[in-house]
């Protein structure tokens, strides 16, 4: 695969303006309306609107600046991959809409009826997310109609040829301006843009030729996700009307709080309670890590509010086969209750050591 800098022939540090004008240039000049039957201006069309997809969205920039295309191929993250003409238009209508732009783009199949998209929220417990997990949901999502087959119109009858738009979907105003004549391109309002009219409408859709039923979608959550990460799944979102094509799936992570943990970036933060004495003499404890135990060795003399590091027991980094640490916060514990040994000792003890606090600036 090309660099995606190259692609659009800009520098590694190009600004977001620079790079808009680059990818209108390169989407200029292989237009399909310039290019009509070229597959090789179809193909380099198509890569520089994935370059595009990629370089003008922050996040996916910068997964791609330190990890090249494996950043953002990884794990079903995609990287902006375009598998049709019409996915093009609806994703950059802005730039292809705006001025200048109109007489050549105006109108096109971005605005062909098209499924919406679909949200969910995915809660995860950090065990899920150490290790990672496939998930099957249920979701409510409007489906072809199963007895339409999506047309919309009842079995056995079949639609007629919208006669408004002859069939085209949209309709086209000529004005005349003083700069020339402006094309209008607008959806048909008499078929709303599918060309076609249904006389006999399929009863069991109402004619919208789909209906919304409850599907089973399933995924794998790669590891070392966090809250505000999402996947998209294209094309298993909301069907659109009329066997149109379907929206995208859009699945959101939410981290689950968990008893004792608190994460910080890949790192995870405890608190550990430990005796006076230990913290004098040392002493080798058990840790309790996302999935298992760990030993952990304190140092003799340890004071409290001490961090302890143990690597590579925190959470995996997405994407990446790195994994974080796990910090031990060491803190020292005042008995409430002692049995009468315990209170003895404690007793000769107290009575050893000096009886006057050392003060120091307070931090
Ligand atoms: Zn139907
Ligand atoms: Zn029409």
């Amino acid at each position: 695969m090309r660099d995606y800098y190259e692609i659009l022939g800009v520098s590694k540090d190009a600004a977001q303006d620079e790079i808009k004008k680059a990818y209108r240039k390169v989407a200029m000049k292989y237009h399909p309306d310039r290019n009509p039957d070229n597959e090789e201006a179809e193909s380099s069309f198509k890569e520089a609107a994935e370059a595009y997809s990629v370089l003008s969205d922050r996040d996916k920039r910068a997964r791609f600046d330190q990890f090249g295309h494996q950043g953002l191929n990884n794990q079903g993250f995609s990287g902006g991959g375009f598998s049709n003409m019409e996915d093009i238009f609806s994703s950059f209508g802005d730039i292809f809409g705006g001025s200048g732009f109109g007489d050549f783009f105006g109108g096109r199949s971005r605005q062909q009826p098209r499924g919406s998209d679909l949200k969910i929220e995915i809660p995860l417990t950090l065990e899920e997310i150490t290790k990672g997990v496939t998930r099957t949901v249920k979701i409510k999502r409007m489906e072809n109609c199963s007895q339409c087959s999506g047309s919309g119109a009842k079995p056995g009858s079949t639609p007629m040829r919208c006669s408004t738009c002859q069939g085209s979907g949209e309709v086209r105003r000529v004005q005349n301006s003083f700069l020339g004549q402006i094309v209008n391109v607008q959806p048909c309002h008499s078929c709303h843009g599918s060309g076609e009219l249904i006389q006999n409408p399929c009863s069991h859709c109402r004619g919208e030729g789909r209906i919304r039923e409850l599907a089973t979608a399933s995924f794998d959550v790669p590891p070392g996700v966090s809250t505000g990460n999402y996947m998209t799944r294209s094309g298993e979102g909301n069907r659109g009307p009329k066997g149109s094509s379907p929206g995208n799936l859009m699945i959101y992570f939410q981290e689950k709080e968990h008893p004792v943990f608190v994460r910080d970036g890949n790192d995870l933060l405890i608190d550990a309670w430990i005796q006076y004495p230990h913290a004098v003499f040392g002493a080798s404890i058990e840790v309790p890590t996302v999935v298992g135990k760990v030993k952990l060795k304190i140092p003799s003399g340890i004071k409290s509010g001490q961090v302890l590091r143990i690597r590579g027991k925190g959470l995996p980094e997405l994407n990446s086969h790195r994994t974080g640490d796990l910090l031990v916060r060491i803190n020292i514990d005042t008995p409430q209750k002692l049995d009468s040994t315990a209170k003895k000792l404690m007793q000769a003890l107290s009575e050893e050591l000096p009886q006057e606090p050392d003060f120091r600036k307070f931090r």
